[in-house]
């Protein structure tokens, strides 16, 4: 018999429960520490649905200290929850209240929810071993070193009835014939069970899960330091995951949606509204204000031209952010033109982020809209964009804001910020080109007209007129990016494993020590001011006698990737007095080598040039 089939025999006849230890009983499962978040999902319910993800039985979870909240963690996911109510004895305790519960299963899976790099597959390769061999135990191993989790025979469950104390399952290793399951994850084994371990684990997930070699571009650079990208905020590179997605949507699912009734196309039209509501969830909204453009460019323009458009007339008045980059100015600029309503440039602080008591003074000239940005692309500083929203709301003014910058970077909640329309980009997060979004709260969407006319967006047409489709379609004529909008759900869900506060804290822990770096090099001047708060992705800076294209440039020499020139923003160079900056952005995947790298760029740049060796 081939050794699949003889795989396959075994399998159908061998029944793997899996126990999820939760109860947090034991001395090493700290008091509720299972319920720590890691990437928005507490500990144990990732340990839940990992177990679920893998596919290989019937799952429980083993509850008891702090049952009623675990229960709740856990209650939309299928599985069957034990009480355990001797758990304060030890983690024993838990084991053995999870092998009773294993019924007649051939053997058991079990796992405790501490240790957050587990992943299905690994569950996966260890059931494989299971089929496949005789052994009683079969072990997780990573280099030589056995952990949890751990798949017994059930030959073993009299002995882990007996167990007793803190110690767990390995006590029983070396009674039984083991088999180490190498799994090649360095970080596979990693407690998260009190706050200092968990803190951690916390920063190890964020460097692993947005480490450079899940890029492409990053992984692979022929034993060479590879190129240290601080471009992030211009185009955030893409990872595996998110090329898999769409390479799984051009390769099994490619077909054009809401026109075919075949099941392809049944199919590609069902993974594009699903992006949506993916992408809609991420952003806090429902799907129904969720336009798909072709990115944030084209949102603020629907913003602009299809709300403000239809909606103001000659002389209403509309506030524009002068950080603004381009994409939040020129469109209102154009739409001014058309139709003469009346634009004001928002002042300034010395930060370069808007002057409160000047926009108090200005709102009472009650602007019917604002254009705000959230996160400067230019000093990486970000509006309190919830207060300043209020405070046009109740001069009566909508707020079209530009959240290219901050979105990816930080937790980004488009109605709780009660923003009326927010744009972003996909490229920016770690999704595919071509493809961005646009919010339109209820109220607005209701009042804004379409852009474009064609296909996709009708409901009918005679020669007398057409009718539309309901929001957000009828803003989508025409084919849209399809596997573009696969692709930015699969961004979303990156961003979303690995936590958006997580990826805020790691991107400050960076920009602080590239701060603090340019605050010792002489002749260095931050845009925006070093103590004006915290970044958490982009730092702009000018070096006194130098060109920031001749920085860039020199920098790119050292194989170090930033921007230079006015980004985008000409009226925020204007009003801070610089002619131009360089850029430094971060993204998931920089790390401290990165910044290390630049900050030694910049001091020879510096110094060849006072030197005048260019
Ligand atoms: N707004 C901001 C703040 C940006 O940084 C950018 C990209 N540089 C945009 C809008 C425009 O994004 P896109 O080019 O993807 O349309």
């Amino acid at each position: 018999m081939s050794g699949f089939r003889e795989n396959a025999r075994r399998a159908a006849c061998r029944q793997i429960g899996v126990v999820v230890l939760a109860a947090g009983g034991s001395s090493r499962m700290g008091e509720q520490k299972l319920l720590f978040e890691l990437g928005g999902k507490s500990l144990v319910r990732r340990a839940v649905q990992t177990a679920l993800d893998a596919d290989i039985g019937r799952v429980c979870v083993v509850v008891g200290s702090d049952a009623a909240r675990v229960v709740r963690e856990v209650a939309d996911l299928s599985v069957d929850i034990v009480e355990n109510e001797s758990w304060s004895e030890g983690q024993a305790t838990s084991i053995r209240a999870g092998i009773r519960s294993m019924g007649d299963a051939d053997a058991a899976l079990v796992m405790v929810a501490d240790q957050p790099f587990v992943t299905a597959g690994h569950l996966r390769a260890l059931a494989h071993a299971y089929h496949a061999g005789e052994a009683a135990v079969y072990i997780s191993a990573h280099a030589g070193r056995r952990g949890n989790p751990a798949l017994f025979d059930a030959v073993v469950f009299d002995d882990l009835l007996a167990l007793e104390g803190d110690q767990g399952a390995r006590q029983l290793f070396g009674r039984y014939r083991a088999v180490d399951v190498e799994q090649g994850e360095s970080v596979l084994f990693c407690d998260a069970d009190d706050r200092a371990s968990f803190a951690s684990v916390r920063a190890k997930w964020v460097r692993e899960k947005g480490s450079k070699k899940r890029f492409p571009l990053l992984a692979d650079h022929d034993g060479g330091p590879g190129l240290a990208y601080l471009d992030s905020a211009a185009t955030a590179q893409v990872p595996f995951c998110v090329l898999d997605a769409v390479e799984h949507f051009e390769t099994r699912s490619r077909s054009n949606i809401h026109r075919g009734i075949y099941p392809l196309a049944e199919r590609a039209s069902d993974l594009y509204e699903h992006a949506r509501a993916d992408v809609a969830r991420f952003f806090g909204i429902p799907e129904n204000g969720a336009v798909f453009t072709h990115g944030a460019t084209e949102a603020l323009n629907l913003a602009v031209f299809g709300w403000a458009g239809a909606n103001l007339k000659a002389g209403d008045l509309v506030f524009v952010d002068t950080a603004g980059h381009h994409a939040n100015i020129v469109p209102w600029q154009m739409l001014a033109h058309q139709t003469g309503i009346e634009l004001a440039f928002v002042d300034l602080d010395e930060h370069g982020l808007i002057d409160r008591a000047r926009w108090h003074d200005l709102l009472e000239r009650r602007p019917k809209a604002v254009a705000l940005t959230h996160m400067s692309n230019v000093t990486g500083l970000s509006n309190d964009l919830a207060s300043l929203t209020s405070e046009a709301h109740a001069a009566g003014a909508a707020v079209v804001a530009d959240c290219a910058q901050s979105a990816g970077h930080m937790p980004l909640d488009f109605k709780s910020l009660g923003v009326d329309f927010a744009a972003v980009s996909a490229h920016k997060m770690y999704g595919p080109f071509g493809i961005g979004l646009l919010w339109a709260a209820p109220e607005r969407i209701e009042r804004m007209r379409p852009l474009l006319g064609g296909g996709g967006m009708i409901e009918r047409v005679d020669t007398e007129g057409f009718m539309c489709v309901d929001a957000p379609s009828c803003f989508e004529a025409g084919t849209p990016d399809i596997a573009g909008a696969v692709g930015f759900s699969a961004a979303c869900e990156f961003l979303g494993d690995i936590g958006l506060a997580a990826i805020e804290g790691r991107g400050a822990e960076l920009c602080k020590r590239l701060l603090s770096g340019l605050a010792a090099i002489d002749g260095v001047q931050v845009v925006g001011g070093v103590a004006a708060g915290e970044r958490s992705s982009i730092v702009s800076f000018v070096l006194d006698g130098v060109h920031p294209h001749d920085t860039a440039q020199a920098l790119a020499d050292d194989g170090v990737a930033v921007r230079a020139g006015k980004q985008c923003a000409m009226p925020l160079h204007n009003a801070l007095g610089i002619a131009a900056s360089v850029r430094a952005s971060v993204g998931v995947y920089s790390d401290e080598s990165d910044i290390d790298r630049l900050l030694a760029g910049i001091e020879r740049t510096k110094g060849e040039f006072r030197l005048g060796k260019r």
